[in-house]
């Protein structure tokens, strides 16, 4: 089933249910639907055609559900560049997809797009609807006719960009197929909480999987969606409650965000909450408990890569209850694969490891991506008998739950031992001055590598690295301690709040070569 056909399907059922509600305006799948059919026939007319690519940068707006809906139904493929990035680095993406169309129906986007010039000239068609002005009279123009397009059988439907935690980012093909699967496995996971008539909050950015996938979840279903152009604490907790929201997905650093920035969130009426999915990167056991207490609604905790079209692994509202009912180790897990997903750990050799034993996190199910856009040398390396290699060690143990360790490229080697930092992260956040963490590998002379913790402090408090040590021993095997810190303003992270480890490494292995990297 293509993308298209699941909108198409209810809007023709319920033309006037809401579909997205934007800045105070409600569009009706009607809306939606003519708005999709108009971007459809003008990129026909743009001479787009199957499989082509079509660039588009925005921050989060109908006009992005409208394009998406609008490739999906003349068989072109999706690729919203993300924003955030440096214009050069946002111009590499844009040369990789080599999309011949960029549109950008955002006014936000303008300065960006100024500073982008000098990259995108090598673009053979570049709709200048830069404005939000030009869009509305370029849009005005196009007939909302039904196209007629046949795209039976067309596989590409979205190509995302990786979050470019560990490198370059790269092009992630994702299938109607795959959209399809995210959609299946969700509706199994959450009991069917998301349908005609539902209500979301999607708050999430467009280039992202946990944005573009929590907007599509709710649309296949025929319900809508509350879509804020970009995260704001005070804006998400005010629209919970006056949208009377069921269901969101907001990453660990949006959930501390709120938590910490916005006052009396006790007094608040958050009864129509039915479920909130957090994930992307891990949540410490105390700031998932806070958030618990506040919203008083289910919690899943969401495991995924852009490569498997997002979540496939889940931990379940019922495991979170277990965890405060005396198992709270539960907590530390990410959950256990959906229906339909397949995982296993392997060791370096490719031996399949039994539980307990930390080695590679391999999955395989349908949600796989079809593959890295243009890139053979990633996808030899990644892929195996229909295996993907997530490049994340991990523990599965006997009852089934996956235990995340650390991306294996930010695993320190310490002499012969394998340190996985987010133990020591998880030990040392209990710490009473530490407001934000992380753990790296630098070089030292008689292990090849050792622990340094970096520290951003709480206001008007210091830490001694003779008191850190302190606070772990007897928490942590002594050589897992770390020896050394460095305080720091603020973390470097990417869009999606992940702490970009490799530019924290990067001035301690100047001229030094690091095992892996
Ligand atoms: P790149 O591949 O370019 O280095 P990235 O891996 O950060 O970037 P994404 O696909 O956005 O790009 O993120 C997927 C990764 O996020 C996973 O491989 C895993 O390391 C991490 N992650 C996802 N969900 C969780 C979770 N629930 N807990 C801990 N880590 C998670
Ligand atoms: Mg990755």
């Amino acid at each position: 089933m293509q993308v298209h056909q699941y909108f198409d399907y209810h809007s023709r059922r319920f033309p006037e249910n809401d579909c997205l509600i934007f800045q105070g305006k409600t569009y009706s799948y009607q809306d939606m639907q003519t708005m999709s059919q108009q971007i459809a026939n003008g990129l026909l007319a743009l001479g787009v055609k199957a499989d082509d690519r079509v660039a588009v940068l925005c921050e989060n707006c109908p006009e992005f559900l409208g394009l998406l809906m609008a490739c999906s139904r003349i068989g072109a493929v999706t690729v919203p560049l993300n924003y955030r990035l440096a214009p050069p680095e946002t111009a590499f993406i844009l040369e990789d997809s080599k999309a011949h169309i960029l549109l950008s129906p955002d006014e936000a986007m303008n300065p960006l797009l100024e500073a982008m010039a000098e990259s995108t000239a090598k673009l053979q068609t570049v709709i200048s609807c830069t404005t939000a002005t030009n869009w509305q009279n370029w849009l005005a123009q196009q007939s909302a006719e039904p196209v007629k397009v046949d795209t039976y059988q067309q596989k590409g439907f979205l190509q995302l960009y990786t979050s470019g935690t560990t490198g370059k980012p790269k092009g992630v093909v994702l299938s109607h197929a795959n959209i399809s699967s995210l959609f299946t496995k969700s509706l199994v996971s959450s009991d069917n909480k998301t349908h005609a008539g539902s209500r979301d909050l999607v708050c999430a950015p467009p280039f992202h999987i946990g944005g573009s996938g929590t907007l599509l979840l709710p649309i296949l279903a025929g319900g809508s969606a509350v879509l804020h152009k970009t995260f704001d604490p005070f804006a998400v907790v005010n629209d919970l409650e006056k949208y009377k929201i069921e269901s969101s997905f907001i990453v660990p650093a949006m959930i501390l965000a709120i938590i910490s920035m916005v006052p009396d969130l006790d007094k608040r009426d958050f009864s129509s909450l039915k479920q909130i999915m957090y994930g992307a990167s891990p949540i410490s056991p105390a700031l998932l408990e806070q958030a618990i207490n506040i919203f008083g609604c289910d919690f899943y905790q969401a495991y995924g890569m852009t490569e498997t079209t997002g979540t496939i692994v889940v931990l379940m509202p019922e495991d979170h209850r277990n965890a405060l009912k005396g198992r709270p180790e539960l907590l530390e897990s990410a959950g256990r694969p959906q229906a339909g997903v397949e995982v296993k750990v392997v060791d370096s050799e490719g031996n399949i490891l039994p539980p307990g034993q930390i080695g590679e996190l391999y999955v395989r199910s349908e949600s796989t991506m079809l593959g890295y856009y243009n890139r053979p040398d990633a996808n030899a390396e990644t892929f195996e008998d229909g295996w993907l290699k997530t490049g994340d060690s991990a523990e599965i143990n006997e009852e089934g739950y996956i235990f995340l360790r650390d991306r294996i490229k930010d695993m320190i080697v310490s002499g012969a031992e394998n340190i996985y930092p987010i133990e020591i992260e998880n030990a040392l956040c209990a710490h009473p001055a530490i407001a934000d963490l992380a753990v790296i590998g630098i070089p030292d002379e008689k292990f090849g590598e050792t622990p340094l913790a970096c520290l951003v402090l709480k206001p008007g408090q210091s830490i001694e690295t003779e008191e850190m040590i302190e606070f772990l021993r007897g928490k942590l095997a002594g050589y897992k301690i770390p020896r050394q810190l460095k305080i720091y303003d603020v973390l470097p992270r990417n869009p999606s709040g992940k702490i970009l480890k490799k530019d924290l490494r990067a001035p301690f292995w100047e001229g030094r070569e690091r095992q892996i990297n």
